[in-house]
Parts: structure tokens; sequence; C-alpha cells
């Protein structure tokens, strides 16, 4: 079975190792000569590509962000500059062996049924590659062109911007802060982007604003006792916390925990919707550069003058010289017909994030459009699983009918709980999705099973962090390492700190025993609940 993958990035790389998992003929399509997408950094912003910010560094940890089998170097930081992620995505392509499958310099200009489509479910998949075109037949296709290339800049939602004097530039375009040098500077829109590029412009600005329609929860990358935030917040136990608890407990439990560092209120950042989960936002210095007054924090913007701002419920008028719009980014799919998979206000009606419903045969999935509250490499490598197992017949999709009412469901669901306002719609919770998809193909871990046969990787599995190596623990695709990932998880985190005083394998036992007993204890009350 021929399938065509569109883009080498790192969903792109993981569907063409998955289809070679499952005996599948990959060809992946890359416009650019390199693999990498979005983490390939480009000092010029290249039209249709994701662009970098020199001092990106990645937002989830080593562990919770690595490929099933195939886990970070053990020296690496536990939170990576771009450019190692890129590292890391070479050594799993060279790993892998899935340069040989890739066709650099090839863009995908269409992707159309074949006129046989309802009884062969082919695509018509056409290629340009130095100005000349090339058609291809392909049994099936994985798209997995990204969603940061189409900078999103709603300008119509700023009143005055014609007018203004000023600078203005969307995000996408900010490389480094000496543009901000003695300037006074307004950031639109605290996403990660936002408050990163507030952070390093305020380091040279006259004065830096941030200004938030609706607030949002920040976390350190450092959490509890100097952890890594997902490796606390993402394990077993607490997803069926959040899940098992009555709504305003389990809202009230969020509230504590991201209040626990600092309180939002006090800083002017405090949720808009406390209750509806929004992507936390990861950074390490914004609170102190808000004591500190580096940094002021403001409601929506109301109006643009010639040369200064007026904020919502803010009678003055603030001078600005550049804003900077951090507005996030648009989906699109061009080489695709509307029909095919349609886009609507940001949002894309796939069944689980993958399948258009509406095909005669599930030949056509989409890799990656997803924003789970973790890290994605690990969730498009799960789509990719599951993917090639319903192209080959050995899973199959549910009645049009059923996906349909799910998508509808979970619309409803979306609005109850991320809320439906401009980047909300492809939220999910990370560990619950893989878990889904994980069960699609049999990947799923037993945690009870395990108690059995194995009691200490079941106890690591459920209280330690939900790392995807769990998930090639058994089923398709098993994994011989998984075990020995999991058991030592830990101290690969701990190598690259511990440089002082060699770290001894055993460092985070002890408190792990200790909290075991508690934890346990917990579970049981919870346990009890259900
Ligand atoms: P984003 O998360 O989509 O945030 C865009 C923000 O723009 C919104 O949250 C909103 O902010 C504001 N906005 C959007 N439309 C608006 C409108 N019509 N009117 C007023 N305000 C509007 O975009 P991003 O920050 O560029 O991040 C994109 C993705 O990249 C995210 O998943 C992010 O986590 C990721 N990222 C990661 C890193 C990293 O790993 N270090 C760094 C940067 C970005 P308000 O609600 O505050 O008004």
């Amino acid at each position: 079975m021929r399938v065509a993958v569109v883009g080498a990035g790192a969903s792109g790389l993981a569907a063409t190792k998955c289809c070679l998992d499952e005996g599948l003929e990959p060809t992946c399509f890359e416009q650019s000569q390199d693999i990498g997408g979005l983490w390939r950094y480009t000092e010029n912003i290249e039209a249709r590509r994701p662009s970098l910010y020199p001092s990106l560094v990645s937002n989830t940890s080593k562990e919770m962000s690595a490929f099933s089998d195939f886990p970070f170097p053990e020296h690496f930081p536990v939170f990576m500059p771009h450019a190692l992620l890129l590292d890391y995505l070479r050594r799993y392509a060279e790993r892998f062996s899935l340069r040989e499958h890739i066709r650099f310099g090839t863009t995908v200009v269409s992707i159309r049924k074949h006129p046989d489509f309802a009884t062969t479910g082919q695509w018509n998949v056409v290629t340009e590659e130095e100005g000349k075109q090339t058609s291809h037949v392909f049994d099936a296709v994985m798209v997995c062109s990204g969603s940061f290339s189409e900078p999103s800049l709603p300008l119509q939602c700023f009143p005055g911007i014609e007018r203004f004097r000023g600078q203005y530039f969307h995000s996408r375009q900010y490389k480094r802060p000496d543009v901000f040098q003695g300037k006074r500077v307004l950031m639109v829109g605290m996403g990660n982007s936002g408050v990163d590029i507030a952070v390093e412009a305020s380091r040279v600005a006259a004065k830096v604003t941030i200004s938030t329609t609706r607030g949002a929860w920040l976390l350190s990358r450092v959490f509890e006792h100097g952890y890594p935030w997902d490796m606390i917040l993402n394990t077993r136990l607490m997803s069926l916390i959040k899940t098992n608890l009555p709504g305003p407990l389990s809202w009230w439990l969020i509230n504590y925990k991201a209040n626990q560092w600092f309180n939002h209120e006090n800083y002017g950042i405090q949720p808009e919707n406390s209750w509806l989960v929004r992507e936390p936002l990861l950074n390490d210095d914004l609170p102190s550069y808000i004591l500190t007054g580096r940094i002021t924090i403001r409601p929506g913007v109301k109006e643009f003058k010639d040369n200064s701002v007026l904020f919502h419920n803010c009678p003055e008028e603030e001078p600005v010289d550049i804003v900077v719009f951090c507005t996030g980014y648009a989906i699109s799919f061009p080489f695709l017909e509307e029909s095919v998979v349609r886009v609507e206000n940001k949002h894309a009606s796939l069944y689980k994030y993958v399948f258009p419903t509406h095909l005669q045969k599930p030949t056509l999935a989409v890799l990656g459009l997803i924003k789970p509250l973790g890290c994605i490499l690990p969730v498009s490598e799960m789509q990719a699983r599951w993917v090639s197992r319903v192209f080959k017949g050995l899973c199959q999709l549910p009645p049009q009918s059923v996906m349909e009412k799910e998508i509808n469901e979970k619309k409803k669901n979306q609005i109850q709980w991320f809320g439906l306002t401009f980047d909300e719609i492809l939220k999910t919770e990370w560990l619950v999705y893989l878990d889904t998809l994980a069960s699609f193909i049999g990947a799923k871990p037993s945690v009870l099973g395990l108690l059995f046969t194995d009691p200490w990787l079941a106890l690591t599995i459920f209280f330690g962090p939900c790392s995807p190596y769990q998930y090639r623990l058994g089923g398709p695709g098993r994994w011989e390492g998984a075990r020995q990932a999991i058991l030592t998880q830990w101290d690969r985190v701990l190598k690259p700190t511990r440089t002082r005083v060699p770290a001894g394998s055993s460092s985070s036992f002890p408190s792990l025993l200790a909290v075991v007993g508690f934890l346990l204890l917990l579970a049981a009350v919870i346990f009890g609940f259900q």
C-alpha cells in the first residue's frame, strides 16, 4: 500500500516511521531541503514555513516529549533549545532510516480523489519540483503539514490600527530584541509567544506592556521541588483525580495548584474564566519581571490612536512605538479541496482530530492538528500508529453518523471545558487522548494487569509521569526497551543537572517511596468515589 506523507516535520517523520513499521510504503514530500519542520530554525523568514526566534526553548520536558521508542539522549538538558530538538529529530530519522523515503524540495500542490475513489480509496497527488509538476496515485495520504506557517493577524478586531503611526508586526516576524531598544512596546495577546517576546524585549526596551483579553494560568518549567512541570502534572493519578472529582472541586484544585507559585490575581493575569482549561503559559521570568516593573499587564485593546493605545476599562491613553501582534496562527490546507477538510473558525471537523467523517474510504488522515495540554510529538506519533493500522484495515472506524455525533458532542463539551474563542477549539486532555488512541490499537498499558506481574512498574506507571514509553510495553509495535526506559526516566532528568555531585541511580527512589504510601491511600479514596 503506497502512502503519501505531506511534510517532514516531527509529525511527518513519525508518520513515515509508523508506515514502515506496518509494512506500508511511504513517500514523504517535503517542500524545503531538510527535515525538522517547525524545529528547523532559519535566520530568514520563509514563505509557507514556520519561523522561530533564536532563544526558543521547548515548553515540555524531554521525557514527556520523546517518541515512544526513542528516548532523548541522557545528556540533553531537560527543556531543550530548538537546535537540540532538531538534533533529536535528525537522530530519529537516522536511526530508522527515514531519509531515503523523503523527497526534498518537493511541494504538494493538490490532493484530489481518484475517479475510482469510491471503490479504491485512492488519491491523485500532484507535486512540484523545480517548477515541474508530476502526478502520482497513492492508496492513502497522511497530511502532516503543521499549523504554524500562516500567521493570524485579525487587524479588523483592533479599531484605529490603520491610523497608528508606529511600527507593528506579527510575532512570526520576531527574531531578536534589538529592534525594541529604547522603545515603548506593546504585545497584543498573552500566549507563549507574547510572554517570551515581552520578557526578552523588557531587557532593552523603555517600557513593555502585555495586553490580554482573557488572562491565563502561568506555570514554571521548574515545578514542585524543582521537577519538570509536565512530569508532575501529567500522571495517571492526576488524570484520575481531574476526571473523577466533581466539577467545582476539580476547578478549585486547578486554581489552588496554579496559584501556589504566586497569586495570579495580584499579578493581573488571572484567567477571565478560571474554570476553563486554557493552554497554560510556561515562563519562569514573567512574575519577577512584573514585580520589578519591567512588564505591565493590561486588558484587551479598545482602540489605537496615532501614537498610543487605549485599553478597555482604562481611561488613559498609553504611548506606544511598536506593537507586536502575538495573535497565533491560522490553519489551512491549500492543497486539499474544502469538501475534504473544511476549516471553520480555526476548527476542522475531524473524528478524533484525525479523520474526515464523510469519505467513502478512510484513506486520508490529518496529523498534529490538535493542541493537547502536553507535548505534540508523542501525540502525532500515536495518531500515526493508529492511522497506519486503519489504512491497513486492521482497525475500523465507526459509522459516519456515530463519528459525527461524537464530533458535535465534543464541540459542546469544548465550550464547557475549554471555551470557544480564538485558539481554544483544538484543545484536549493529553493523557486521555493518548489513552483513547492507544486503546484503539491495543497499546494502552493495563496498570491493574501489571500490578500482578510487575508491581514496581505498575506503581511507576500509575503514580509517575505518563511518559510515552508506556505505550510500547505491549500490543503492536511493542518495544523491548520500554520497561527500562520507564524505570530510568528520572535518571535521564537528573543526569544533565547533577553535574557537581555524581547522580546516584537511587536518587529519586527515597522520595518516591515516601510518597507511594500516601498516594496509595489517596488512590484508595478516589477509587472509593467511583
Ligand atoms: P496562541 O497561543 O494561539 O495565542 C494567541 C493569543 O492571541 C490568544 O491567546 C489571545 O490572547 C490573542 N488573540 C488571538 N486572537 C485575538 C483576537 N481576535 N483579538 C484579541 N486577541 C486575540 O499563539 P502563540 O502564543 O503564538 O502560540 C502558538 C503555539 O506555539 C502555542 O501552542 C504555544 O504554546 C506554542 N509556543 C511554544 C513556545 C515554546 O515552546 N517555548 C513558544 C511560543 C509559542 P489573549 O487571550 O491573552 O488576549
